[in-house]
């Protein structure tokens, strides 16, 4: 987990060990009643298409405000959420509201972070197929974010699910493409839509020239296997030319816009009326 956190300046794990032991606590402790307490939220971040221009989709990212801590990063409380058995719930929870909410974003995707942990359960297809139902949302239009940790213990397992939910028609992006080992592989054996680089290289690519080579073979890599390539982490306007140049379709990052709520993704989209209210039918 060193390298997810390194990048995470927030991170309660670099303020020393007793503080780490401390916020483990509190996680483990609060979280199951944090979800039932409406403290945990979901926010949604952008995805743009090259140029920065159109909204293509948007992904959704959790955030827990604890009432006496405050906001806790979810790249804290995910890993113990993952140990303490709580990450189908929360997983379940996430994913509802990103289709309630993504019901009325007409002809945008929405997508959705699955923790490998909750993507082994044995009713994980089944759960997702029921939400998506339940919530009336179009299944084409929910993309599911895997990491490569979800493929390499149970590849055959991964295989099985991908191909159930690919078949009711919901897509897959692989997040963070780039810091795992063997990327090309997975690309090759899994039915993705969508890969998507990790920040890490946009990160390095001012720095060293090797950096821009690899986020170039891997958007032509993307582009040649027919997927859609996503550059995540975009922050300055030089990244985004760079990308667009290349040919990389879409592009997310502060740059255009931060994570924000749904109420932000409604007006983003015009679906807000002059009194306010959401209008829900236009696109
Ligand atoms: P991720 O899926 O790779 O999400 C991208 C992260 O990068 C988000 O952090 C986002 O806020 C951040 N980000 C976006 N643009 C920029 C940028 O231009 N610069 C920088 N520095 N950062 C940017 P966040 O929301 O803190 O989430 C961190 C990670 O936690 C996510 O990485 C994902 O792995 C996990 N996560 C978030 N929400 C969920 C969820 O609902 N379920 C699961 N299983 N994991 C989640
Ligand atoms: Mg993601
Ligand atoms: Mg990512
Ligand atoms: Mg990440």
């Amino acid at each position: 987990r060193a390298k997810r956190e390194g990048r995470n300046r927030y991170s309660f794990f670099e303020i020393g060990m007793d503080e780490t032991l401390r916020m483990r606590k509190i996680v483990e402790e609060d979280l199951r009643q944090a979800i039932t307490r409406d403290e945990i939220g979901v926010v949604y971040q952008p995805q743009f298409s090259a140029d920065g221009r159109k909204v293509l989709g948007v992904e959704a990212l959790v955030r827990w405000t604890h009432p006496v801590h405050g906001p806790i990063s979810p790249a804290d409380f995910i890993p113990v959420a993952e140990q303490r058995g709580l990450i189908p719930l929360l997983g379940e929870y996430v994913l509802r509201r990103a289709c309630r909410d993504g019901k009325r974003w007409k002809g945008i995707s929405v997508a959705v972070n699955v923790s490998p942990v909750q993507f082994r359960q044995k009713d994980f297809v089944s759960t997702v197929a029921r939400i998506v139902q339940e919530e009336d949302m179009e299944p084409a239009r929910v993309e599911l974010e895997l990491t490569e940790g979800v493929l390499v213990d149970d590849a055959d397992g991964a295989e099985n699910a991908m191909m159930e939910l690919r078949a009711l028609g919901l897509r897959f992006a692989l997040d963070d493409f780039g810091t795992g080992y063997s990327s090309l592989i997975y690309l090759r054996r899994f039915a993705f839509d969508k890969i998507k680089i990790d920040r890490s290289f946009l990160e390095s690519m001012e720095t060293t020239g090797e950096s821009a080579i690899l986020v170039h073979s891997v958007v032509h890599l993307g582009r040649a296997l027919g997927l859609t390539v996503t550059a995540e982490g975009v922050e300055t306007t030089e990244q985004q030319r760079f990308l667009q140049a290349i040919g990389c379709h879409q592009v997310q990052g502060f740059l255009f816009c931060r994570p924000v709520a749904a109420e932000k993704i409604d007006e983003l989209l015009g679906l807000v009326g002059e009194d306010g209210s959401v209008e829900r039918k236009r696109a």
